[in-house]
């Protein structure tokens, strides 16, 4: 399992800073943030710990058996960005 960022992330790094094995991108000083809507979570590397979830300003991730039915694309999403 792994954590999901789905609609309503604002980019704003909060999660970035408190993830503990930096699998959250892309960060500001990466090419891609200027171009993406959103930041993605590497499934293969988050370790499930919960610590970005409580510090998201607009309730954007999930553990992966929580998403809603409707957003259930963002799993897939997420885990492309790292492929
Ligand atoms: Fe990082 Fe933990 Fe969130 Fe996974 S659950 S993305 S390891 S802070």
């Amino acid at each position: 399992m792994s954590f999901v960022i789905v609609e309503g992330c604002t980019k704003d790094e909060k999660c970035i800073e408190v993830c503990p094995v930096d699998c959250i991108h892309p960060r500001k000083d990466e090419p891609q943030f200027a171009e993406i809507e959103q930041l993605f979570i590497d499934p293969v590397n988050c370790i499930d710990c919960g610590a970005c979830i409580p510090v998201c300003p607009t309730n954007s991730i999930y553990a992966e058996a929580d998403v809603p039915a409707e957003m259930a694309a963002y799993t897939e999403k997420n885990a492309q960005y790292y492929q």
